[in-house]
C-alpha cells in the first residue's frame, strides 16, 4: 500500500510523529456525519477507520452529528445513522456530540474574530462577491466593505444575530488575502443569515455558521486531536488551521486527508439512489443491491465482514475504486465457519423413489459444517419423495454431466446412490417428475464400497419441506457496460434481481429469524430478510455465491 512503512498506513505513521515530537499526547478522533441522508460503505471507512485509530492509541472516538446546516437536515436519518454506527461495534461512549450545541460558541468564536480585525461584515450580493473573488489565475479584489471599523462590524453582526436584515442581505467574511492562489482563503464567508427552523435550536438563530469555520471549531472545543477526512478537504486545510490558530485554541486539532472509498458495479451517490427509489426499481434505501449500511446488514454483511474489507483496502491517498469482488470475498471468508450449511432447492423438481417404501421417514445426521466440527451435526429427514434441482437432472446430458440422467446413478448428499429409471413430462415438454431407484446398500455411513459415482446432487424431503422465497442478486450497474447512458442516467442492470417463489427448505430451515445466515449448498450465503420476512412469507437473500473471482495476495 501507498507509502506505507512496516504496515503502519500514512495516517499512524503521522500520528506516531505527532505523539513521538510531543505535539499531543492523546489521540482523539471523530465521525462527523450530516444528517442528510443514510451511510454508505465509504462512511464505514470512515467510521471503522477513526474509530479504529482512538482504540489503538487508548485514546477517544467522538461520534458527534454535523448539524449546522438545517435545510438537509432530517430527524429521521438520526436515529439511522446511530442504528449504523452501532451495529459497526464502534463504540462512542455513552454520549452523541451535536455541532448545533455549540452555535453560541461559534458565535463567540466569530466575535473575537472581529475583535482581532480579522472578520468584517459584507454587503456584496452573491454575484457581486463572485466576480470579486477573481479565479484560478487571478486573483480577487477585496470588497468594499473590508475596511469597516471593528465597532462596526461588531454592531452589524449582532444586528444580523438580532434578524435585522433579510436572509442573504449580508455575511460575516473572514479577513485573510485576496489574492491567495487559494481561493478557499478569500476572504471566505464565516455566518450567512437564514431563516431556517433548526432540528435541535429550533428558530432561536437565524444566522449560521459555514462549514469550514464551524467544522474546526467543532474539533478544537471537543479536544480532537486528529481530524480526518476525505481528500476534497485537502485544499480546505489552510482554512482550518487559519481558524483553530486565529481562535487561539490551545493545542489545536490538524486535519488529514485520505481518499474515498469506491466501489466497482455498484451506486453511492445519493442522486441515483434517489431516482433508483423513486423510479421504484429499488424497494427503499434499504435495497440489498445497495451498499447504505442498511441494505448490507439487511443483505447479510456483516460488521466483521466490512472491518475485514476495510483492512485489505488500506488507506491512501489516491482515489480509485475497489473491486466489489473483494467485499464478496470477506463475508464469504466471514461466513465460511459461522453460517451452517443445509440443503436448499431454490428450483425443485420432485424426484419419487419407487423402490422406498411409502410413509417411511428416516433420518440422516449430516453434518452442519464440513470445516467447523463445533458446528455439530443434525437429523435431516429422507422420505419417498424428495426434491432436486431442476437443473441437476437432463434427458440428454451433454459429455462430463454427472449427475442425474435416464439411466445414471448419483449420490444424494448424505444418504444414497439413487438411479433414474424413467421421468415425465407435461405438454409443453416441462419434465414434472423424475423416478428412481435407491440402493439400500449404498445408505451413508454404512461404509459402502462397492461402486463409485461421479456426481453429488442435494435434496430435501418433501414431506417435511419448508416453503420460501429466494431472491437471487447481480450488480446493479456493470462498469464495463458504463455506469453512465449518454443523457446522464444510470445504466442500471434490468436482471439485478430474480425471485424465485417456490423454493423448498429443509426442515431445519423452520427456526430461521430475520437476520440469520445460512450456506444453501452449492448455492452460496443467504440471510433471512428482515424487511419482507412475516409468519406466512420466509423470504431469503442471497448475500454471494460460493465462487470467487477475487484472489487475496
Ligand atoms: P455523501 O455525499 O456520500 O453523503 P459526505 O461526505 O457528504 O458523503 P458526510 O455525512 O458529510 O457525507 O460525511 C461524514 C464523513 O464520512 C466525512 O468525514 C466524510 O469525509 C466521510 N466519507 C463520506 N464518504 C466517504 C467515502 N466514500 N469514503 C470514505 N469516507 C467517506
Ligand atoms: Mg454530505
Amino acid at each position: 500500500m501507498e507509502g506505507e512503512v512496516s504496515g503502519r498506513n500514512f495516517i499512524q505513521q503521522e500520528i506516531d510523529n505527532d505523539l513521538r515530537e510531543g505535539k499531543y499526547t492523546n489521540v482523539v478522533t471523530r465521525f462527523p456525519p450530516e444528517p442528510n441522508g443514510y451511510l454508505h460503505i465509504g462512511h464505514a471507512k470512515s467510521i471503522l477507520l477513526n474509530y479504529g485509530l482512538a482504540k489503538e492509541y487508548g485514546g477517544k472516538f467522538n461520534f458527534r452529528f454535523d448539524d449546522t446546516n438545517p435545510t438537509k437536515e432530517k430527524t429521521e436519518f438520526v436515529q439511522s445513522i446511530i442504528d449504523d454506527i452501532k451495529w459497526l461495534g464502534a463504540d462512542f461512549g455513552d454520549e452523541v456530540f451535536y455541532a448545533s450545541n455549540y452555535f453560541d460558541q461559534m458565535y463567540d468564536a466569530a466575535v473575537k474574530l472581529i475583535k482581532k480585525g480579522k472578520a468584517f461584515v459584507c454587503d456584496l450580493t452573491p454575484e457581486e462577491m463572485r466576480e470579486y473573488r477573481g479565479t484560478l489565475t487571478e486573483p480577487g479584489k477585496d470588497s468594499p466593505y473590508r475596511n469597516r471599523t471593528i465597532e462596526e462590524n461588531l454592531e452589524l453582526f449582532e444586528n444580523m444575530k438580532n434578524g435585522m436584515y433579510e436572509d442573504g442581505a449580508k455575511v460575516l467574511r473572514a479577513k485573510i488575502d485576496m489574492a491567495s492562489p487559494n481561493i478557499n482563503m478569500r476572504d471566505p464567508i464565516l455566518y450567512r443569515i437564514a431563516r431556517m427552523t433548526h432540528h435541535n435550536t429550533g428558530d432561536k438563530w437565524c444566522i449560521y455558521p459555514m462549514y469550514d469555520f464551524a467544522h474546526p471549531i467543532e474539533d478544537a472545543i471537543e479536544g480532537v486531536t486528529h481530524s480526518i477526512c476525505t481528500l476534497e478537504f485537502e485544499d480546505h486545510r489552510p482554512l482550518y488551521e487559519w481558524v483553530v490558530n486565529e481562535l487561539e485554541y490551545p493545542n489545536p486539532p490538524r486535519q488529514i486527508e485520505f481518499a474515498k472509498l469506491y466501489l466497482t458495479n455498484v451506486v453511492t451517490g445519493k442522486r441515483y439512489i434517489k431516482k433508483l427509489v423513486e423510479d421504484g426499481i429499488v424497494d427503499g434505501w434499504d435495497d440489498p443491491r445497495l451498499v447504505s449500511l442498511a441494505a448490507l446488514r439487511r443483505r447479510g454483511f456483516t460488521p466483521e465482514s466490512l472491518k475485514k474489507f476495510m483492512e485489505l483496502v488500506g488507506v491512501t491517498k489516491a482515489n480509485g475504486s475497489v473491486d466489489y469482488a473483494m467485499l464478496e470475498y470477506c463475508i464469504r471468508e466471514d461466513l465460511k465457519l459461522k453460517a451452517n450449511r443445509l440443503m436448499a432447492v431454490i428450483d425443485p423438481i420432485k424426484l419419487i423413489i419407487d423402490n422406498y417404501p411409502e410413509g417411511q421417514v428416516e433420518y440422516f445426521d449430516i453434518d452442519n459444517n464440513q470445516e467447523n466440527p463445533d458446528a455439530g451435526t443434525r437429523k435431516v429427514a429422507f422420505s419417498r419423495e424428495i426434491y432436486i434441482e431442476r437443473e441437476d437432472f437432463m434427458e440428454e446430458p451433454p459429455k462430463k454431466y454427472f449427475r442425474l440422467f435416464p439411466g445414471n446413478e448419483v449420490r444424494l448428499k448424505g444418504a444414497y446412490f439413487v438411479k433414474c429409471v424413467d421421468y415425465k413430462k407435461d405438454g409443453q415438454g416441462n419434465i414434472t417428475e423424475i423416478h428412481c431407484t435407491y440402493d439400500p446398500e449404498t445408505r451413508s455411513g454404512s461404509g459402502f464400497e462397492g461402486r463409485k459415482v461421479k456426481g453429488t446432487i442435494h435434496w430435501v424431503s418433501a414431506e417435511s419441506a419448508v416453503d420460501a422465497q429466494v431472491r437471487l442478486y447481480e450488480n446493479i450497474v456493470d462498469e464495463e457496460k458504463g455506469k453512465l447512458n449518454e443523457d446522464g442516467t444510470l445504466n442500471y442492470n434490468p436482471n439485478s434481481l430474480t425471485v424465485l417463489n417456490n423454493c423448498k427448505l429443509e426442515a431445519a430451515f423452520k427456526d430461521a429469524k430475520p437476520g440469520d445466515s445460512f450456506q444453501f449448498l452449492r448455492h452460496g450465503y443467504f440471510c433471512v430478510d428482515s424487511k419482507d420476512t412475516t409468519d406466512e412469507l420466509l423470504a431469503f437473500n442471497r448475500i454471494v455465491s460460493l465462487k470467487s473471482s477475487y484472489k487475496p495476495n
